[in-house]
């Protein structure tokens, strides 16, 4: 694979590769170039070069073009389920409920052209008017995370495009395969050189860079709540306006007059799906007291039943990478270290041939997890939860909100009130009641806490990459007297 810089597809000006691996196999996927600097440098220029020209094209032609990526997509969407197959690790079915969020997300919007309108503000005089311009920033230096490796990309091109920006692509070094498949994409719907350029390498060698150019006005980005910390510190040098979002650390709340059947799949999937690698995973379950025990039996025979190994063939994938593995390993190693018992998994999955050298774990499920353990204060993204039994409403709330981390939260309960008491109360950016996720792409997803600023989706999450211009305007032609400056100078 290579970088598109400019409209043109090069290697890295140093020669130099890094290697991708198959999370499945452990075997080698796919070089790719590790960009160095001045490869940044040159496609910053390129997208501030075709700035101008892609934002007077106006909102209708982005549209088009943006809708022609989503149809030729749609079009070969099998190429790209394979690739999340291979780069990723999904399992077939995820891998194509991702490509419809791709479509859906391009849809969407794209959607919007014609509609990020400005307004007029009255002048302190009738003849005075204040017109207010949605503009869009300029250059967008956009990073993606490897775990959801093309809707993330997605969400952050059609968006950032429809509105007039150019974009600097940085995918994850984990996943860049799909990046490049999308910008191909792009390419072939007509978009106009140097508006989309894309640059692989890792992040702590160029990514410092990157947010820190004094041509990116705009950079958002997807993944860690540390690496958001350090853009943060960086981007500041440019002032760049910044949309983070960053880890999860979701509670799963299950009351006592709950339907289990519905918390049941909901949990599977928001603690399994992916293998535990989202930002909106189940990762600390709370239930009510009274029907604890009865509830944690039929989640541990439903968990143990889930297939794992082979993607094809399985409902929970690998891990991204053998760090991942180890980080996961460790948790479970000190929640079992600590005393906390657990019920089903806590090892690595014992696989034939190929598979053997893949970064399997167990889905496990550990009880009467500690609310000061690592199990249920760090982000673990791997396919382990903690649980604990829980008899007030006070208390469960209290300790939902305990977390340095505030995205997404679910709750199962029959009882309205229950409902809209969490829903005042839960500081998360989401909350899902009696459903499990995703978000959709007109809502607005974000965060409280160290989850980050800003948001994706909906107006809301569009109008993230325009500003307020202000342009002010007398039309009565007539002669001015300022108070300030002498009539007698003139
Ligand atoms: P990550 O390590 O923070 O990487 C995210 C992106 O930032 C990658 O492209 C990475 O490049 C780049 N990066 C790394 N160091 C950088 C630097 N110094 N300057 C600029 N960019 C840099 O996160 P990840 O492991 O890919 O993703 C997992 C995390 O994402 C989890 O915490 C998860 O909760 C979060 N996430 C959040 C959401 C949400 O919507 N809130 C959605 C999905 C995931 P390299 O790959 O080359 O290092």
């Amino acid at each position: 694979m290579k970088n598109y810089i400019d409209g043109e597809w090069a290697g890295s000006s140093s020669g130099a590769v890094l290697e991708k691996m198959n999370p499945s196999t452990g075997e080698l996927l796919e070089k790719f170039p590790a960009a160095t600097r001045d490869d940044v440098a040159r496609a910053i220029d390129a997208a501030e070069s075709a700035f101008e020209s892609w934002y007077s094209l106006g909102s209708k032609e982005r549209s088009r073009i943006i809708l022609r990526a989503r149809d030729i997509i749609s079009g070969k969407r099998e190429e790209l389920e394979k690739l999340l197959i291979a780069e990723n690790g999904k399992v077939p079915v995820q891998a194509g409920e991702e490509v419809d969020g791709v479509i859906d997300q391009l849809s969407y919007y794209a959607g919007f052209e014609r509609k990020i309108t400005g307004e007029i503000a009255e002048g302190d005089t009738s003849t005075r008017k204040i017109l207010q311009y949605r503009v869009p920033y300029g250059v967008v230096a956009a990073l993606t995370p490897w775990n959801f490796p093309a809707a993330m990309v997605a969400r952050k091109l059609a968006p950032a495009l429809l509105t007039g920006n150019t974009v600097v692509l940085k995918p994850s070094s984990d996943t860049p395969l799909s990046s490049e498949w999308i910008v191909r994409k792009f390419i072939e719907a007509g978009i106009p050189k140097g508006v989309l350029n894309l640059v692989t390498g890792k992040g702590s060698e160029i990514g410092d860079f990157l947010v820190s150019h004094s041509k990116v006005s705009l950079v958002t980005m997807t993944g860690s709540t540390e690496t958001g910390q350090r853009i943060m510190q960086k981007a500041s040098a440019n002032m760049a306006r910044l949309i983070l979002e960053l880890g999860g650390k979701a509670p799963f709340i299950v009351w006592k007059d709950a339907d289990i059947k519905n918390a049941l799949k909901s949990l599977i999937w928001a603690k399994f799906w992916n293998s535990g690698q989202s930002c909106i995973a189940a990762e600390r379950l709370y239930v009510h007291e009274d029907i604890y025990r009865t509830f944690m039996e039929k989640f541990v025979a439903a968990t143990k039943k889930l297939r794992i190994g082979d993607p094809q063939h399985s409902d929970v994938g690998p891990l991204i990478n053998m760090k991942a593995l180890e980080t996961t390993e460790q948790f479970v190693k000190d929640a079992a270290g600590s005393g906390q018992k657990i019920l089903t998994g806590g090892n690595k999955p014992k696989l034939e041939g190929k598979f053997s050298g893949g970064y399997f774990y167990l889905p496990t499920v550990i009880d009467d997890a500690d609310q000061k353990s690592g199990i249920f204060q760090e982000e673990i993204f791997g396919p382990v939860i903690g649980a604990q039994s829980v008899s007030s409403f006070d208390d469960v709330i209290l300790k939902s909100n305990d977390s340095r981390y505030g995205l997404a939260s679910y709750l199962f309960t029959k009882d309205q009130k229950t409902a809209f008491e969490a829903a005042e109360r839960m500081r998360f950016g989401e909350l899902y009641i009696n459903m499990p996720g995703p978000e959709s792409s007109q809502g607005y997803h974000t965060g409280f806490r160290l989850t980050g600023q800003g948001g994706e989706g909906s107006r809301n999450g569009i109008e993230e990459y325009v500003k307020l211009k202000n342009v002010y305007v007398d039309y009565s032609g007539k002669e001015l007297h300022l108070g300030s400056v002498r009539e007698d100078l003139f």
